[in-house]
């Protein structure tokens, strides 16, 4: 039988933020279970293994008239910087469910889907992003709470160097680009 092999509290490349069992409060360790491949927070206890995986961010590019809808960021981190409407996924919605309300809810406006455009590895942080383009249905907004303004941006009025996220820089670059001819394809990468 293989043992457990027992890491170093620095050993894992995602440290886990977990310290305790979410069944009965103990402590937990830091280990590999038998027939894993990563180390796990695993309960001494009780034996329970919570396991932790990357989340998705779910949002769109809302498009009026060849400009994109950004945000500022009324909220850190990166307060005042400019976004794309976007945030976590929550249980029990789907990618385009996830990515509708939150443009609802960060840029308060109303969008049709128009197809997956970006998806991105943000390996430091084990986030997966989940871009999609949109056509806005009205152009007017009413920002939540999360924004302290939106506004629509050409290419050439993007504040550039006041993007929040290296994610969205790139969605935006890209978009762009692509924008001048209108054929848009799906966009894979990796920022780390
Ligand atoms: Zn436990």
């Amino acid at each position: 039988m293989r043992r457990a092999v027992v890491l170093p509290d620095n050993g894992a490349m995602h440290p886990s933020p977990i310290l305790h069992c979410n069944r009965c409060g103990a402590a937990v360790v830091q280990r590999v279970p038998e027939g894993d491949s990563h180390p796990r927070a695993v309960c001494p206890a009780c034996t329970h293994i919570q396991y932790e995986n990357p989340r998705n961010i779910v949002g769109t590019l809302p498009v009026w008239d060849g400009r994109v809808l950004l945000c500022r960021r009324a909220i850190e981190p990166r307060y005042g910087l400019w976004t794309l409407p976007a945030g976590f996924m929550e249980l029990g919605e789907t990618t385009d469910q996830g990515a509708l309300r939150e443009t609802r809810e960060e840029a308060g406006v109303d969008v049709e889907l128009e197809g997956l455009y970006c998806v991105a590895n943000v390996r430091p942080v084990s986030q997966v992003y989940l871009l999609y383009r949109a056509r806005i249905v009205q152009p007017s907004w009413q920002p939540g709470i999360e924004t302290l303004e939106a506004a629509l941006f050409a290419p050439d009025q993007v504040p550039w160097d006041q993007i929040a996220f290296r994610t969205v820089h790139e969605t935006l670059r890209r978009y762009f680009a692509q924008s001048a001819d209108g054929r848009f394809t799906l966009q894979t990468f990796d920022v780390d």
